[in-house]
């Protein structure tokens, strides 16, 4: 008999794992709960289709007992009123069980949301860690202030928790976008109830049981999945939640201002949508890496990545060449088994996404764009869902597949002449997340950066990326930021305490 492969021996650790049971009922108060009206949905594996869980379908009523659970937390100080140094100890502990859990977590990942288990295991496992141990790390370090007021008075600028804090965060990321709420929000004192997407709610359950396990006192996170128009809107809508970290589409991010409008004016984070411009100038004088990671950078996730510079900009004298490289390049993403290490890009969230994607390549085509690599959907005999890496050139910036932000495995290429013309293209977009210019061009490099509208521009490279660095967008791609110290900010109150100096 031949030795397990390593994609055998992660199928095995998978059929264990679902041979066990996905625990799929909600977290509240520390203990775990069928929704009030009983009622689950079915969680389906884009890796082969098949039901891997049933989780409970959180409602209104359910939003209520969690926000209370919160609530009631918050106010007797169970951890917002300890020291930063003793959350400091309890989150570092978290982290820690997060490392200790790495198979595990990586698997619900990859089988719930169909990312590579290799991309799992060396990003988003540790990358979730790391993030839950830099805010434990910072919280004891973070001063108050006192103002130059002197004088008869003194004031002191303190930071406060806002309180109850909505985390409402999208699939594509799950870990992730959920540590990036819980590091600053928990570390900063809040108590949270996280509303994981109903496409990828199971690895938000175990992270939540394993802050329980290190020791976060019950009631501090909650953990409500559901229905963005069921639970989502619910919780958005709370008159008991002080602030929402929102991560997810555009559309909803202005559904969320909304909610606070008509409620108790909550503060609303969003971090929304993207359609990045990649500028790449004929200057440059490597372009197998300039092409290499426009590709690795596009096809990163299965394309499902708001930062994903799915509009590349490159000069039209080199065109025709880079195109060439790109296209050469896009089949070693071919999608594959996601539990086999050796594959780059897995499966898309589901059957509908898969939906949407194909029907935003259909739209390049009937509107000119012409597809130099994929197009098509692969691997249908597995279940899955699979889209091969695309690539369209001539596209022009007024096609959807210019405009729209596809979420997907697909790269629209636009040509440019000059300067001008790359800055005017890149900004005409109503998305500001990232960009990225291409030059050897010192001074071009600093123009550029200056004039792009966009939350972080990178400049010959597009990986970079560091916990210790903000995260977000400007126009419609939102307005907070995650990760850095920033990002604390957002669940802090500035409190100012006015004192009056006697004269002896
Ligand atoms: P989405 O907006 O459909 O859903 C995000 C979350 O909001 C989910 O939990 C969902 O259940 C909830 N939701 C949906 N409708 C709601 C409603 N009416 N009321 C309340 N809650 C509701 O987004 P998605 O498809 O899950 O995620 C993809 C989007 O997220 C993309 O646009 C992507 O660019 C964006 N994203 C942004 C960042 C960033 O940092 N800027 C990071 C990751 C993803």
């Amino acid at each position: 008999m031949n030795a397990p492969t390593p994609r055998d021996l992660w199928h095995g650790r998978a059929n264990d794992l679902l041979g066990r049971g996905i625990d799929g009922r909600l977290l509240i108060d520390g203990q775990r709960y069928h929704a009030v009206d009983g009622r689950c949905f079915d969680c389906v594996s884009p890796l082969d289709g098949k039901v891997i869980a049933r989780v409970a379908r959180g409602q209104a009523a359910d939003i209520d007992l969690a926000v209370a659970s919160a609530r009631a937390a918050f106010a007797d100080g169970r951890w917002s009123a300890r020291s930063p140094g003793a959350r400091k100890k309890v989150l570092l502990a978290f982290a820690e069980r997060i490392r200790a859990a790495r198979d595990e977590l990586a698997l619900l990942e990859t089988l719930d949301m169909g990312k590579p288990i290799s991309a799992s295991l060396s990003a988003d496992v540790p990358g979730t860690a790391r993030c839950i141990q830099w805010y434990a790390e910072a919280v004891d370090k973070v001063y108050g202030e006192i103002a130059p007021t002197g004088g008869d008075s003194l004031a002191l600028v303190s930071r406060e928790p806002v309180g109850v804090v909505a985390a409402i965060v999208p699939w594509n990321y799950p870990l992730l976008m959920t540590a990036w709420k819980l590091g600053p929000a928990l570390a900063a004192g809040n108590s949270v109830v996280l509303k994981p997407s109903e496409r990828s709610p199971l690895s938000a359950l175990r992270l939540a049981e394993l802050a329980l396990e290190a020791g976060l006192p019950p009631g501090v996170l909650n953990v409500v999945p559901g229905f963005g128009g069921e639970a989502g809107e619910a919780l958005a809508l709370h008159m008991d939640v002080d602030a929402v970290g929102f991560t997810g589409s555009t559309r909803t991010g202005r559904l969320m201002l909304e909610y606070a409008g008509r409620s108790n004016l909550k503060r609303v984070y969003n971090e929304l949508g993207g359609k990045s411009a990649n500028v790449v100038f004929a200057d440059f004088d490597d372009l197998d890496r300039a092409a290499a990671t426009a590709v690795g950078s596009m096809f990163y996730n299965q394309g499902e990545s708001c930062n994903a510079p799915s509009r590349l900009l490159v000069q039209e004298s080199i065109a025709d060449d880079f195109i060439e490289r790109l296209a050469a390049l896009a089949p070693g993403y071919a999608p594959g088994d996601p539990l086999d290490p050796g594959t780059r890009m897995g499966a898309l969230v589901d059957e509908r996404h898969t939906a949407v994607v194909m029907d935003y390549i259909r739209s390049g085509l009937q509107q000119g764009a012409r597809c130099v690599a994929g197009g098509e959907q692969v691997l249908q005999a597995s279940g899955g869902q699979f889209v091969a890496p695309t690539v369209f050139d001539a596209v022009d910036n007024s096609m959807r597949i210019a405009r729209e932000e596809i979420f997907g495995p697909v790269l629209s290429v636009i040509r440019f002449s000059n300067e001008q013309q790359a800055l005017q293209i890149a900004n005409d977009s109503s998305y500001g997340l990232h960009a990225a210019v291409w030059t050897r061009n010192l001074d071009r490099a600093v123009r550029m950066s200056r004039a792009l509208r966009a939350g972080t521009v990178h400049i010959n490279e597009y990986d970079e990326d560091d916990i210790t660095v903000p995260f977000g967008g400007v126009k419609q791609s939102g307005n907070g930021r995650d990760k850095s110290l920033h990002a604390l900010d957002k669940y802090c109150e500035l409190k100012t305490t006015w004192m009056r100096i006697d004269p002896a």
